[in-house]
């Protein structure tokens, strides 16, 4: 398949990882954003083919990982209220909130339904006019248009019985984040190549010179990895921060334009908690007072305020890179996919699943 079988490589991949050996001088610490990355890293075993010298973390971008665990139990809860239908994807079902998931609520008869796309809800909707359907969004900018459009669509069609809890983050405000904590070793960054297949390439630059970091717009299969652990690595060694971009077969300066004027008139900016992180300035998307009547959380409101997490999940410290999931004493014991006590175990993004999935044995 055109623009796969060649980044799956395997000569190609090795040939780039003699190249990075050979330019590679000094100990570096990169952070790949994207749990999509995380995953390709491990999948294929890339970060056994790096240099000694480079060490590989793991962001934040998983985007079940980071929904706030009120924004989940408020989905609970409207799942829980009668006559409602609370669609999502699949993962979010399985992610626990402060003392119960919503794959458990279904159990107990709430009508939680999983969709795979958007416009599902729609169909949803016209099938059960007398109930009320709530689309349960999360994500980065990646899938914010795809919402953002539902959105839209609902206001022209003005359905009455749909509304949205939409728990979107953003990126770049979460690398602003993360760069100024205390005590963080993060040198240079992948960033996540499909975001930026929506937003372009320029909200980076200021962060890039801000902080003196190199951040290498990077793609998802092997050798685009390492070609972005090469152009980073490449940075560092000359002592260059710029925003650099690997994944040029998807991703242009200026982004997709359709899909950024749609996100500005249907969402605005705001305050956003992020799991385990806390809150971070205008790092979430919520709904434009023009579409404020879909607003689930208006229609919905909020009745139980409890959150507290202490079942002893790090992933907090694992999104912002300070630990890596075999670091955590629960890892593998009394966290497992099957019986999860964070949302990185859950997520097919997240970090700690990876771990399990491709390195069950504590290295
Ligand atoms: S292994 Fe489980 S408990 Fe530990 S950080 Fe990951 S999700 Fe949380």
């Amino acid at each position: 398949m055109k623009y796969v079988d060649e980044y799956r490589d395997a000569a190609s991949v090795r040939q780039m990882a003699e190249a990075l050996h050979t330019i590679t001088t000094k100990k570096w610490t990169i952070m790949e954003v994207c749990g999509g990355q995380t995953h390709s890293i491990m999948k294929f075993g890339l970060h056994r083919l790096l240099p000694d010298k480079i060490r590989l973390i793991h962001g934040p971008g998983c985007p079940v990982c980071v929904t706030p665990i009120d924004r989940i139990d408020h989905a609970i809860e409207i799942a829980l209220t009668q006559g409602t239908i609370l669609c999502s994807f699949g993962d979010m079902l399985r992610v626990p909130g402060t003392v119960t998931d919503l794959m458990t609520a279904k159990a107990k008869g709430a009508d939680v339904r999983v969709i795979y796309s958007p416009l599902q809800i729609f169909d949803i909707a016209a099938k059960h006019p007398e109930k009320e359907v709530v689309l349960f969004a999360v994500g980065f900018e990646t899938t914010a248009p795809a919402i953002a459009m539902a959105i839209w669509m609902a206001k022209k069609r003005s359905l009455k019985n749909l509304s949205f809890l939409v728990s979107h983050v953003l990126v770049p405000p979460a690398l602003d984040f993360l760069l100024s904590s205390p005590g963080q070793q993060i040198q240079g960054f992948l960033a996540a190549g499909h975001v930026c297949t929506v937003m372009g390439s320029h909200e980076y630059g200021p962060i890039a010179k801000k902080y003196q970091v190199p951040i290498v717009i990077t793609g998802f299969e092997p050798l685009d990895i390492l070609q972005g652990v090469y152009l980073c690595v490449q940075e560092l060694e000359t002592g260059e921060c710029r925003v650099v971009n690997q994944y040029e077969r998807s991703v242009k300066k200026e982004g997709n334009l359709p899909a950024q004027h749609l996100l500005e008139k249907v969402f605005i900016c705001e305050d956003r908690s992020w799991r385990g992180m806390g809150t971070i300035p205008d790092s979430g998307l919520g709904l434009h007072s023009d579409f404020s009547v879909y607003d689930a959380e208006h229609r919905f409101p909020k009745i139980v305020k409890r959150t507290h997490e202490d079942n002893g999940c790090i992933s907090g410290l694992i999104m912002q890179g300070k630990k890596s999931p075999h670091e955590c004493p629960l890892f593998g014991g009394a966290c497992t996919p099957e019986c999860p006590k964070g949302a990185p175990m859950v997520s097919s993004e997240g970090a700690c699943a990876a771990y399990y999935q491709y390195t069950r044995k504590k290295r």
